[in-house]
């Protein structure tokens, strides 16, 4: 009995992991690295194992770095089922299709740019039809309801409190005689989210796979109250300086979260009839299926959505339905505008800082992680001007940011999640973080907990039927695969960051001596 980690190994992104026996193969999600172009180069890369041969895949939620491959697992031969809850078969119903769609449009640029290079062309990691014949193989399964994909395997999926639909797996798996649990933990919710209930609990096991996103970190300490407290400030300044609200927000969960707590605002009064408009054709989509899923709700989500008459009915709520729709927003003066992508980097939301940013009436507000070389990274670092679709544009309006908002548990509610657990009897695998927090949190984990654990890194093999302590990988701490994912420093975001930085000098000094010395400098380094 074998595991290998062939992505959120030594980095957050790409979730895959394939467990092997006598008898089968399997893999738990298979995500898409996203980030920095040297972690996105990875999608490309060949699987480390044949897609022909894995049996049938577990999937922990519908975010895209746990399911944006799996169309191309299906591309490259994979025909068994795929596994996962009602609502993230729904949800992929949505998201894979959007992935695809999205690969075309990035490998026609990538090729436009090839062909006046006088470079070779590429396919795209996968398309639409290959999008569609992974949602064929989709089996949705019940949460508590353990079942058996092949004989010798045993699932049961339980609610990991993160996004809609997203849980944590328990697999119990026989091989030479011998039986073994694997807990695969997803990612984790915190308690009191908007909307979903907590997450549920495990009490032992024989391995652990645990996420690690905030394992060295831990947010202020906030609540509900905080938190909507936090929301109704920003809706009052904002509406005092006369403009528009402009939030980015991804299309899954965070959308929904803002919709409910702003409509739990205008019930207490906290705020005003101010208009909320969802400018996402994707987020209208996956705010469907929240609608059709009640029993995921927690108390409040529940009471609100038995008040209004459905979680997302308020006459001060409307969804756009048309491009002519979502441009006709440009006339109007005071409105809130919830549009994707959350980072700015992609989507509607463009064309919306495009055409707002400028005015000191209008609010831009951050609810969420701003990763580094996005749009939202340097309009929340202070950015004076930014450049979005060849166009320098002035930024006058108020940038607001609200922490209170997370998809993942921090380092405390880690811990939290895990203080139920009285054994973990041989080791856990530490994943889904940043090189410095996995390692951390696996130190963390000894510490604290008692625990065996350790951060595998990208294609490690480890046996799992062996004599303890198992620690060390069975292949060597190098990346297997030519191509594979290094955490070293990035040079395409050093590059980018240097072109903002000279474009910025450029606007800054209009004497032509200090830029001729300046730039001899630079010429000369490189
Ligand atoms: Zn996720
Ligand atoms: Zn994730």
């Amino acid at each position: 009995m074998k595991i290998s980690f062939h992505g959120a190994a030594g980095c957050v992104t790409g979730s895959n992991y394939l467990i092997e026996t006598d008898n089968m193969r399997f893999v738990v999600d298979c995500g898409m690295f996203q980030g920095s172009k040297t972690l996105k180069e990875n999608n490309y890369r060949k699987f480390a194992y044949d897609p022909a041969t894995v049996d049938f895949a577990l999937i922990t939620h519908a975010h895209i770095d746990h399911t944006g491959l799996l169309p191309k697992l299906v591309k490259h031969g994979f025909k068994g089922a795929i596994y996962a809850t009602e609502p993230t078969v729904d949800l992929l119903k949505c998201l894979l299709p959007d992935s695809a769609h999205i690969q075309e449009i990035e490998v026609m640029q990538k090729n436009k740019r090839a062909e006046r290079k006088g470079l070779e062309p590429v396919d795209p990691i996968y398309d639409t039809q290959d999008a569609e014949n992974a949602i064929a193989l989709l089996k949705s399964v019940e949460r508590h309801k353990t079942f058996e994909p092949k004989a010798g395997c045993r699932v049961t999926f339980f609610n990991a409190g993160h996004v809609l639909g997203s849980s944590f797996i328990e697999i119990e798996l026989k091989d030479k005689g011998q039986t073994r649990k694997i807990v695969f933990s997803g990612d984790l919710g915190e308690d009191n989210k908007p909307i979903l209930n907590d997450p549920d609990r495990f009490t032992e096991t024989d391995f652990l796979v645990v996420e690690s996103t905030y394992g060295n970190r831990n947010r202020a300490p906030h609540n509900k109250e905080q938190r909507l407290g936090e929301l109704a400030e920003v809706f009052n300044r904002a509406e005092k300086r006369g403009g528009k609200i402009i939030i980015p927000a991804f299309a899954l969960e965070r959308t929904q979260d803002l919709l409910h707590d702003i409509m739990i605002l205008k019930e207490q009064k906290k705020i005003s009839g101010i208009k909320v408009v969802v400018d996402s054709p994707l987020a209208t989509e996956i705010t469907k299926v929240f609608i059709k899923y009640p029993e995921c709700y927690d108390q409040d989500a529940t009471e609100i959505a038995k008040k209004m008459g459905g979680l997302f009915d308020h006459s001060d709520i409307r969804f756009t339905k048309s491009v002519d729709e979502s441009k006709a927003l440009n006339d109007e003066k005071k409105i809130v505008i919830l549009s994707a992508s959350g980072m700015c980097d992609a989507g509607r939301i463009k064309h919306h800082l495009k055409h707002n940013l400028w005015n000191p009436a209008n609010t831009v507000l951050f609810v969420g992680y701003q990763a580094e070389g996005t749009l939202g990274r340097l309009l929340t670092e202070g950015a004076k001007t930014v450049r979005i679709h060849g166009e320098e544009i002035n930024v006058g309006a108020q940038i607001e940011q609200i922490t209170g908002y997370s998809g993942h548990a921090d380092q405390n509610g880690l811990l939290n999640w895990l203080s139920l657990v009285k054994e973990v009897r041989q080791q856990v695998f530490v994943v889904h973080g940043e090189p410095e927090s996995a390692d951390a949190f696996a130190v963390l984990l000894n510490e604290k907990l008692g625990f065996r654990a350790v951060a595998p890194r990208m294609d490690e093999v480890f046996e799992l039927l062996a004599d303890l302590p198992v620690l060390a990988p069975i292949k060597p701490r190098q990346p297997a695969v030519a191509g594979a994912v290094t955490t070293a420093g990035d040079s395409h975001n050093q590059y980018a960051e240097l072109m903002l930085k000279l474009a910025e000098f450029m606007r800054s000094n209009k004497d032509e001596k200090v830029r001729s010395e300046k730039l001899s400098k630079l010429l000369a380094e490189v």
